[in-house]
């Protein structure tokens, strides 16, 4: 005899009424309250095991929008949603008890590559790898590095601000950010760049989330300038969360796209987003320099950032004797190595 299975409780009954009303509205991507879909999901790059309810797997900005449109009537306040890229967050970031919105599996296309202005549009689900190969044929690629480029999403990349080897020379994703297409709880549509002084009154006026959004931020910052100033740390990879520090930019124009850059999914849906491309080094060099102590390569890699290197790694012996580099030839022994790579700099391993 195969067991009954128990009544859906009451939590589970609103995920399902959730999901339901979406479908009678004409959501076209897939909606999956599944056993299968949702043990996939419960798990990312992290050490977090969380079942959700649901997976939902928009196929347009249409989708998000009526995500973000339901989830703003008063009867499905309590329901959470988690928008997910590629899943490669280490803290649990896109994990929850409640739907996951995947953004991966359909909203992935490079809209508009435009290689002499310099800029490209692409949907939040494209893979970073995936928009280097194209970006490639005109000689341009997109800049911020991370170890899981053949997986992680802009839409991820953006929400955690990513960066990686060459930050110290081409920053983080927010700095190549130009514009960025959102949805908002209630499922208001806002595209956010650098503005004028006058735009930026204009907006505050405005009656909706917007408006209010744009409103308080500017008078959180203005009031708080000081303290702001003052407690956060001056790094060139310091943060994510709300970039208060840098919502005005060099010449103090207001962007949003400061907040949203880091803020982990925690505003808005990114659906698409204009970004800044730059042209591919003509030349690489990958300098390595042996050292008989770690201590010492440590000591070094100060007066080594003065050839202004896109990065600096340092591998101890331990990496450098594993079975695999033994057979490459380059372990050895106990001497620590520190490699510099130089496309335009020095790099030290
Ligand atoms: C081995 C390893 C190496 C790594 N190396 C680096 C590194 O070098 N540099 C670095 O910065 N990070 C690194 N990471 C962390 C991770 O790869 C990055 O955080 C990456 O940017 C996450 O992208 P993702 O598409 O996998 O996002 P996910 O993990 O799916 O999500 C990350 C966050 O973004 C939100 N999010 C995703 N898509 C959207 C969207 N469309 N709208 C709104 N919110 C969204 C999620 O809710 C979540 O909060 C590494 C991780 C691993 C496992």
């Amino acid at each position: 005899m195969i067991p009954r299975l128990a009544e859906l409780n009451p939590v589970q009954t609103l995920y399902m009424d959730f999901i339901d009303t979406l479908r009678h509205q004409g959501f076209e991507g897939d909606l999956n309250p599944d056993y299968a879909n949702r043990v996939v999901l419960a798990t990312d790059n992290s050490i977090y095991q969380i079942l959700p309810q649901g997976v939902l797997y928009p196929k347009k900005v249409s989708d998000l929008e009526k995500i973000a449109r339901l989830a703003d009537q008063p009867r499905f306040h309590s329901i959470v949603l988690s928008a997910r890229g590629g899943g490669t967050g280490t803290n649990g970031q896109s994990l929850t008890d409640g739907l996951i919105v995947d953004c991966s599996k359909y909203m992935n296309r490079i809209l508009e590559i435009n290689p002499h202005e310099r800029w490209v549009r692409v949907q939040a689900g494209v893979v970073k790898d995936q928009l280097n190969a194209a970006l490639k044929p005109y000689g341009l690629f997109f800049a911020p590095e991370l170890s899981t480029s053949n997986r992680a999403t802009i839409g991820g990349m953006i929400n955690t601000d990513a960066s990686g080897q060459g930050s110290v020379l081409y920053g983080k994703t927010r700095d190549h950010v130009l514009e960025l297409d959102s949805i908002w709880l209630g499922g208001e549509r806002w595209l956010s760049g650098a503005l004028s002084e006058e735009r930026l009154v204009e907006i505050k006026q405005q009656p909706d989330r917007i408006g209010e959004i744009h409103r308080e931020l500017d008078d959180l910052f203005q009031q708080n300038q000081v303290l702001i100033e003052s407690s956060f740390p001056k790094l060139n990879r310091c943060l994510t969360g709300y970039d208060l520090a840098h919502i005005r930019d060099e010449s103090g124009r207001f962007n949003l796209n400061s907040i949203l850059c880091g803020a982990e999914g925690s505003l808005a849906f990114i659906a698409e987003a204009k970004l800044n491309v730059l042209p591919i080094p003509k030349y690489a060099a990958l300098v390595n320099i042996k050292y008989t102590s770690f201590e010492s390569s440590l000591r070094d890699a100060k007066s080594l950032m003065d050839w202004q290197p896109t990065s600096i790694e340092t591998i101890d012996s331990k990496v450098l004797n594993l079975p695999w580099a033994i057979s490459s030839g380059i372990a050895c022994g106990p001497i620590f190595h520190n490699v510099m790579m130089n496309p335009l700099s020095v790099v030290l391993t």
